[in-house]
């Protein structure tokens, strides 16, 4: 099946959710393909990465939006924000910190959603849940920071949707319009229990290349 293709079949499931298309390892002529197909919003997990690929395409495309979906260093902070419209993953308050130093410094003012560790998972990113409110405040009130939306990442093996309708439910309760959450395998779950965005690779551009 074709890049356009499987942008179909996904776009007849997506409901009022919008697609944003993972790009990550996946080359400029495949993404060049969702976007003569009508994609424009997208989705990389590492700043370098996206350094290379999206200038070019942002070029022949102004109307492209680029989220950040992966961890972020705090040194790579000011890239970050000079590149990204939307950062999925502020989730700590050190790059809060350092994310309004370089809005100061670049004067770019990306949109940013908090990463919830909604299984409480000891190895994975993420504020807790039960935490999340303290962070919103410090994001808003100490760095000035725009904040849209919450992100998750649901733990592995397990039924989502559950931690799916608490990120919701999180989202609801400190009003945050955007809902982040599904990927190929769960996306139609997400959807289902209010996602407002999914993230979407795989079923989107097929099998991601080896990494180098
Ligand atoms: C890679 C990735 C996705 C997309 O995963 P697929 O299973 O290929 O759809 C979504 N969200 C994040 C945070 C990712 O890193």
């Amino acid at each position: 099946m074709s890049i356009a293709e499987n942008l179909s079949r996904i776009r007849a499931h997506l409901g009022k959710a919008t697609l944003i298309a993972v790009s990550k390892t996946q080359s400029a002529e495949a993404v060049r393909e969702a976007l003569a197909a009508g994609q424009r919003i997208f989705g990389e997990n590492r700043v370098q990465e996206a350094q290379a690929k999206f200038p070019p395409l942002r070029g022949d495309f102004p109307d492209l939006e680029l989220h950040l979906i992966g961890a972020l260093q705090t040194n790579k902070a000011a890239d970050a924000v000079a590149l990204f419209d939307v950062i999925q993953t502020l989730d700590r308050p050190k790059l809060a910190d350092a994310v309004a130093k370089a809005i100061q410094k670049t004067g770019k003012r990306p949109r940013f959603y908090i990463e919830i560790n909604i299984g409480r998972e000891p190895q994975k990113a993420g504020i807790a849940p039960e935490d999340a409110e303290d962070f919103l405040a410090y994001c808003r009130t100490a760095c000035q920071l725009d904040i849209a939306g919450l992100m998750c990442i649901p733990p592995e093996e397990q039924d989502p949707a559950p931690y799916f309708k608490e990120l919701r439910a999180l989202a609801t309760r400190l009003g945050l319009p955007h809902i982040s959450m599904g990927m190929s395998a769960d996306y139609e779950t997400a959807i289902a229990c209010g996602a407002t965005e999914v993230r979407v690779g795989t079923a989107l551009f097929g099998k991601r290349p080896a990494k180098a």
